[in-house]
């Protein structure tokens, strides 16, 4: 008997091999190939995503293949919504629709005429026969199944049609499909992801339909069809389709293809286990977008879940971007248990990604000017913003830790960071009091504690109500009622902006006029 040690070291033996010898004979070519019935959402991205790491650390090319044969579930706009998420995680596409390559065309709606030639190969050759069988008699079939408590599949009729009841259906006009001869297939699909996988299709289905009444090829013919042509050489997808695996090798076979290689990806599912669900309605790429997460972000909280990658699952989390992603991704490190998403690690990732980007030099700027927008959306009628540059530098440093999101900035709460105060009451205090205490400010290290303790001292020594004077001191830096402690508002706001709004007042002339009380 094999022991699971063995069988694990000659499975890993045998995916080097199967890795290593394909890459002597030709450049990698991997594909994406979504059908455009929805938006994308966190599996497909996940998919698109290994395939790219896959290509791009392999120096490969990644495609995209529209799938859109199942007309019925078309959904309009789809395919521009999916390049955009795309294109958007910085996934670049080498060949696609719009984007060139010498396989096109990259969409199967315009790749018919292709599709019916090889169908032809497949009738000339005896694989693949005319099926006249009514929707009806299917109905039938399926009906009888539930009855007997067997699962439903066609019973492969019309293979045993003489060729001249075919020739005298057809030409009548017969409605009729093509389906492929299923044989049995013995060997295991050699799965790089799973190792070893057995299933005998044929022995659990009924010959499938390859190509519909209405002249569209199903998606198992299309597929096969496709990535050979294209020059597939791995193919990377969710493990929903590893069933369809051995179906797809009979095909080749029949075709006199070599095929490429499979890997399954195991299926992704929440913190606790559960299924993904599309009706959680939080797992579409554009949701994450909306709510301010970055790229970056999503693809290190994938791929955190994935595997991939030889790190320690304890470590404190660290962000890559997609090229050091890329430079460090090994196919033979992701392993078949499902992949658990822990939702607090994108969180992480963001914050660590805001922190990366405040640091760096060259990204500074964009992130200056991104905050800049969000401020001019968050207050279009307001003629008051301060928008300095290095106001906002100063408030970007002040926040990095502090914030998951960046439009965080332009809550509420903070609204005194960017509207100058226009309206101040300033009843309570003196000009000649706003000007010492300036001078204390100027001359102080700012920190909350600091801040909070001169302030105290300021009006013990000016004889001033504490109360009074906060509240003034409010007025003047935001002219609000209302936001948080004042000492932490000037400690957000920074010296250079707290005495410059103290200079303003003094400047007012309706100041001149405010008395001084005791
Ligand atoms: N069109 C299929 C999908 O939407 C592609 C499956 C495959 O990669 O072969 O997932």
């Amino acid at each position: 008997m094999i022991s699971i040690k063995h069988f694990k070291a000659t499975n890993i033996l045998f995916k080097q091999f199967k890795i290593l010898s394909h890459r002597l004979h030709s450049e990698v070519r991997v594909r994406f190939a979504p059908s455009p019935t929805g938006q994308l959402h966190l599996g497909g991205l996940r998919t698109a995503l290994y395939n790219y790491l896959f290509a791009k650390s392999k120096k490969g090319k990644f495609l995209l293949r529209i799938e859109d044969t199942d007309q019925t579930r078309l959904v309009s706009g789809a395919t521009k919504l999916l390049i955009d998420d795309l294109l958007w995680a910085g996934i670049n596409i080498d060949e696609g629709p719009n984007f060139g390559g010498n396989y096109g065309p990259y969409i199967q709606s315009e790749r018919l005429h292709i599709y019916k030639e090889n169908m032809r190969k497949l009738l000339e050759n005896g694989s693949a026969y005319h099926c006249f069988c009514t929707e009806r008699r299917l109905e039938m079939l399926r009906k009888e199944a539930m009855r007997t408590r067997q699962i439903p599949r066609y019973d492969n009729k019309c293979r045993h049609l003489s060729p001249q009841k075919v020739m005298q259906l057809l030409g009548k006009g017969t409605p009729s499909c093509i389906r492929f001869k299923l044989t049995s297939h013995e060997d295991p699909l050699q799965d790089l992801i799973y190792g070893p996988v057995q299933h005998n299709v044929s022995e659990n289905e009924g010959d499938p339909v390859i190509l519909k009444s209405d002249e569209y090829p199903t998606y198992h013919f299309a597929n096969v069809v496709d990535d050979h042509l294209m020059g597939i050489t791995h193919v990377f997808r969710g493990v929903e389709w590893q069933i369809s695996t051995t179906k797809h090798l009979l095909l080749y076979k029949a075709f006199g293809w070599q095929p490429p290689q499979y890997g399954h990806l195991p299926l992704l599912v929440n913190a606790d286990g559960t299924k993904l669900s599309k009706r959680q309605g939080d797992i579409g790429i554009l949701h994450f977008r909306n709510k301010g997460y970055s790229p970056i972000a999503l693809l290190n909280y994938i791929v955190s879940a994935g595997g991939g990658f030889t790190r320690d699952q304890f470590a404190k989390p660290q962000i890559y971007n997609i090229d050091e992603l890329a430079a460090q991704f090994n196919i033979e490190n992701v392993n078949s248990h499902p992949s658990r998403l822990n939702p607090e690690l994108l969180d992480a990732f963001n914050r660590l990604e805001l922190i990366r980007l405040i640091n760096n030099e060259s990204t500074l700027p964009i992130l200056i000017d991104h905050v800049k927008n969000l401020i001019k959306e968050t207050y279009p009628n307001e003629q008051n913003l301060d928008l300095n540059t290095a106001h906002i530098e100063y408030v970007l440093r002040w926040s990095s830790k502090r914030i998951t999101f960046l439009k965080e900035l332009t809550s509420a709460k903070l609204s005194f960071l960017w509207v100058k105060p226009s309206n101040f009451s300033t009843k309570d205090i003196s000009t000649a009091q706003i000007e010492k205490l300036r001078d204390v400010l100027q001359s102080l290290e700012f920190s909350k504690d600091n801040l909070s303790n001169a302030i105290k001292l300021f009006a013990v020594k000016e004889e001033l109500n504490f109360a009074l004077l906060m509240k003034n001191l409010r007025s003047i830096l935001s002219g609000l009622k209302e936001g948080p402690g004042v000492a932490e508002m000037m400690d957000i706001l920074g010296k250079d902006v707290v005495v410059q709004r103290l200079e303003n007042m003094l400047q007012n002339e309706q100041l001149q006029k405010t008395k001084a009380i005791r």
